[in-house]
């Protein structure tokens, strides 16, 4: 029997699922940035949260995978990778969307799993809550608490989007207790009429296990608390452009001494090199043959048309105006050898964007008009305001759909090319130098552009995020990006560049014989044994002649 005719059987009226058969299952889901389509055999959207644990119930008795997912819109990476032993049913938890607004004076809320950045937002506004989105660049539609289980990060002051759970619930999947809800031990053990603590304090009491949701296979998270950051008093971008490619070591310690010696006031910072810069804000000039890079030549007549530096330093100070003020200033006595700085509060922006707006629509202006437009949106990302200023890259190489941002923008639905590169780095300016040659050297041998973005989170480890844009339409280009990520993990770990985070292809390629990962696979058994909860998702499997492993 196929299994949805089998889940049609076991769901009541009551249940309020609805179930979605194999081809529209797989049109609407199956999609990625980087594969044909992933074939699908159901999907189930419930509305209650207490459903998870029926269906993990039904998962364990029919024997099928399970993937849940938040707003499934995990790009460059992949939300789930299908196995072709059992049928394979996504989870979908997207109308599980309550906000609750735990404690306002202190900016805690609880989600359920499918809260979008969007339905955050349009909460804080409608109840006057002065505190910010944990925003990432995956736009307006792209969850919350899916994030967080990624341990992704955003550039607002709460970047560390896991670091800013305090509490969670979940259901695990063991065939047994997979219909009780876990919560922390303080939860329980606190007998007043609030869960006051528990939502408060992030480490709970025990054995710390809220952490295992993150990155695994062993639970479905159905609600999570965060802790939101204010928003400042004042607030100012900042901007430094630096034309002079040598002085890229000098700017490397400038972000480093920032970092370490004003945490707080100034937020995480964006390095960015000039083919990344030139891919935000110009079309690419080979769109329509994706399998030409860009040559040196247009490179430069782009930079110099749009005054394009080497580099561009992109952070923000927040505080009061005092604060802001005063740190502006020693930025820009600390960054005087190196480049010229802009402030996003400076009258020259605030004239220009005022200027520009009343002038009549020539082209010239229009295009002005339409950078000072993306400006202000990278401006608004670091305020906490989710928009889409981000989404177009995916579109680089696609020459089919040019981005509107106007719309919606979905790259998988799109049919565009991603996968992500996105190692951490020690924050030395001879190892972000190595790291810059090594992608230079590395991505164009696979007809990939080296676009380079470090976020630097702290004064000590870098973040990069290398996006591999290619044509999903050209099996070839598909199958380069994926030996070029392969590559550039395999080889960039041998000079200690570390992903911090893989798509579901390489998770593949872990070693399930470390004894990390045997001791997660232990875990593993012991929450799912009969592994049916996204089987292989950080998960590599130990035996390759009893691939799920499965106990007698
Ligand atoms: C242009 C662009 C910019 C981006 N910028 C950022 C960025 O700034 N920061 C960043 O971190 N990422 C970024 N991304 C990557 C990605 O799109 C986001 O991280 C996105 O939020 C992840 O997708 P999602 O939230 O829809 O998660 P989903 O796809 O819904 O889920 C992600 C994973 O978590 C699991 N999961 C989801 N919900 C649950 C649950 N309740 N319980 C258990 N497991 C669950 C799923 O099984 C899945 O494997 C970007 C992508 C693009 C294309």
């Amino acid at each position: 029997m196929h299994i949805i005719d089998a889940l049609k059987k076991q769901f009541t009226l009551e249940d309020n699922v609805l179930l979605i058969e194999t081809k529209e299952a797989t049109e609407h889901y199956g999609k990625t940035t980087f594969s044909t389509p992933v074939n699908i055999d159901c999907v189930i959207i419930i509305k209650k949260e207490i459903t998870i644990g029926k269906v993990l119930k039904l998962a364990n008795a029919l024997q099928f995978n399970l993937y849940p997912v938040g707003t499934n819109r995990n790009w460059g990476y992949g939300s789930f990778n299908v196995c072709s032993d059992r049928p394979n049913v996504i989870l979908d938890l997207g109308q599980l969307c309550e906000i609750t607004g735990t404690d306002k004076e202190l900016g805690l809320v609880t989600l359920g799993p499918g809260v979008t950045q969007k339905q955050l937002y349009e909460f804080l506004i409608k109840n006057n809550w002065e505190y910010m989105v944990p925003v990432t660049g995956a736009g307006p539609e792209a969850g919350i608490v899916s994030n967080a289980l990624e341990r992704g990060y955003g550039i607002t002051p709460h970047n560390d989007h896991f670091y800013a759970c305090t509490a969670l619930k979940a259901f695990i999947p063991h065939p047994e207790l997979c219909e009780r809800q876990y919560e922390s031990a303080l939860s329980s053990f606190d007998q007043s009429d609030t869960d006051f603590i528990d939502k408060s304090y992030k480490w709970g009491l025990g054995p710390y296990i809220d952490g295992l949701f993150t990155q695994s296979n062993l639970g479905i998270v159905s609600e999570m608390t965060i802790r939101l950051a204010p928003k400042p008093e004042y607030f100012s971008a900042f901007y430094l452009r630096v034309f002079k490619e040598e002085q890229f070591e000098k700017t490397v310690e400038l972000v480093k001494d920032i970092l370490k010696n004003y945490a707080g006031i100034v937020g995480s910072i964006n390095l960015m090199d000039r083919r990344r810069l030139i891919s935000i804000t110009t079309e690419n000039p080979n769109r329509f043959d994706s399998n030409v890079l860009m040559s040196e030549q247009q490179i430069q007549d782009i930079a110099s048309k749009n005054q394009l530096p080497y580099w561009l330093v992109v952070g923000s100070i927040y505080g009061d105006k005092e604060v802001v003020k005063a740190t502006k200033k020693m930025f820009k006595r600390k960054a005087k050898t190196i480049g010229t700085v802009l402030f996003s509060d400076s009258k020259r922006i605030k004239a220009a964007t005022y200027f520009f707006k009343r002038l009549p629509k020539v082209t010239f202006v229009k295009k002005i008009t339409a950078q000072l437009a993306s400006l202000q949106e990278g401006i608004d990302i670091m305020q906490g305001i989710p928009n889409q200023v981000a989404l177009p890259l995916p579109y680089w190489r696609n020459p089919r759909i040019r981005p509107n941002k106007n719309n919606e923008l979905s790259p998988s639905k799109d049919n565009c090319g991603l996968l992500w590169y996105a190692p951490l780095i020690k924050m030395t300016a001879s190892s972000l130098n190595n790291f810059v040659r090594f992608i230079r050297e590395t991505t164009p041998k696979y007809g990939i552009e080296p676009l380079i973005t470090f976020t630097n989170l702290k004064h000590d480890c870098v973040d990069s995020t290398v996006p591999i844009v290619f044509d999903l339409h050209q099996p070839e280009q598909i199958k380069n990006a994926h030996d070029c990520l392969n590559e550039l993990i395999q080889k960039g770990a041998k000079y200690g560049f570390v992903p911090y985070r893989l798509d579901v292809k390489q998770q593949e390629n872990l070693d399930a014989e470390h004894m990390f990962w045997q001791t997660t696979n232990l875990i593993k058994d012991a929450f799912d044994p009969n592994r049916i909860l996204s089987p292989g998702r950080y998960n590599p499997i130990a035996t390759k002649e009893n691939p799920i492993n499965l106990k007698d």
